[in-house]
């Protein structure tokens, strides 16, 4: 198997096509276009099996991840995805491997309708590279910079159940089968909200996509910002499984501090918060407010007895020990 098959038999018959997309796959490079008005989003992240996943993940799992995280920066800038180019890296050639991780690829990609138009693929060390591009109407992109003093914070969908299913992995934890099912797909199938993102646009002054942690992320949106805030505790959207198990984990922390939620944490104006809440039920993806921007900078904590507290998660950092 040369790498030219492995290329046309995995990676080129996606049977998926854009009208931006003028040249895909084949060439030495794609061709694409953007329409008039438009401007392009693009990101980039990288999974590396035994930094972001175990070696032994479902193949599934790991193409749909790899795709995830980066429609999740999409849809913290609202905006519609539109095509993607993947680097991969292989240790060797593996055909149920490779079937079964382009089977979890490309199911999300044609959920989302975006295109891989390129790539390149070496041997190596596993690791997955995918840049994504997406499009919005010129000037509309939500940025992390845009929050205002009275801001409500919202977090969509439910955080903590991937911290979980983490802490669940040394088997040490008390949990059922069935719980342990849900959390890990949690973990490994993370849902992006790119329909709610493009919905927000208009909305909301500001956003930022849950990877790192809630305490991190919101953090930067209110050092970009130049503001504070307040989050109440008792608010956080927390799963019944993850209140199952708080305890156990020591709490909230993990919910704020682990990452890997990919959930959006936005905020808005008070008079668009019925709106917001109403798009969140039409799209099956609740959102919640969890707090309010200040005009004084930094991160405080309520608890459930609207007493303040502080909490000391600092979101994952690859570099912190170094
Ligand atoms: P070149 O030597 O010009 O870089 P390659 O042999 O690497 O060409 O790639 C041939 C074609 O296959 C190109 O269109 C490239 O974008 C595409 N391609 C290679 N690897 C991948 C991949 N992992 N996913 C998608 N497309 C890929
Ligand atoms: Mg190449």
């Amino acid at each position: 198997m040369s790498e030219f098959d492995i290329i046309q038999n995995y990676f080129a018959n996606q049977g998926l096509n854009r009208d931006e997309v003028i040249l895909g796959i084949g060439d030495d490079a794609a061709i694409t276009k953007v329409a008039t008005g438009l401007e392009q989003v693009i990101t980039t992240d990288t999974l590396t099996s035994g930094v972001h996943f175990p070696i032994d993940t479902a193949p599934e799992a790991i193409g749909h991840k790899s795709l995830a995280v980066n429609l999740s920066d999409l849809a913290a800038m609202g905006a519609e995805p539109v095509w993607f180019t993947m680097n991969l890296s292989l240790p060797e050639y593996d055909k149920d491997w490779l079937n079964r991780f382009v089977s979890g690829l490309f199911a999300l990609a044609a959920k989302h309708n975006i295109c891989l138009i390129g790539g390149d693929t070496v041997k190596g060390p596993l690791s997955i590279s995918i840049q994504a591009a997406g499009q919005l109407p010129a000037g509309s992109a939500l940025r992390r910079s845009g929050a205002k003093t009275g801001d409500k914070i919202f977090v969509s969908g439910f955080i903590g159940d991937a911290a979980l299913a983490f802490a669940c992995r040394d088997g040490q934890l008390d949990i059922s089968q069935q719980d342990l099912l849900k959390v890990n797909q949690v973990l490994n199938m993370p849902e992006a909200r790119n329909l709610l993102g493009q919905k927000l646009r208009g909305l909301a002054n500001s956003a930022i996509d849950i990877s790192d942690g809630l305490s991190a992320d919101l953090t930067h949106i209110l050092v970009a910002s130049g503001r504070g805030a307040t989050i109440d505790l008792q608010k956080l959207p927390l799963s019944e499984i993850f209140l199952k198990h708080a305890e156990q984990i020591g709490g909230h922390g993990l919910a704020l501090g682990f990452g890997d939620d990919y959930e959006l944490c936005f905020t808005a104006p008070e008079k668009n918060v019925n709106k917001i809440i109403k798009i969140g039920q039409d799209l099956d993806c609740p959102v919640t407010v969890i707090g309010e921007v200040e005009k004084e900078p930094g991160l405080r904590f309520k608890d459930v007895y609207g007493l303040n507290i502080s909490i000391t998660e600092k979101g994952y950092d690859h570099f912190a020990n170094v």
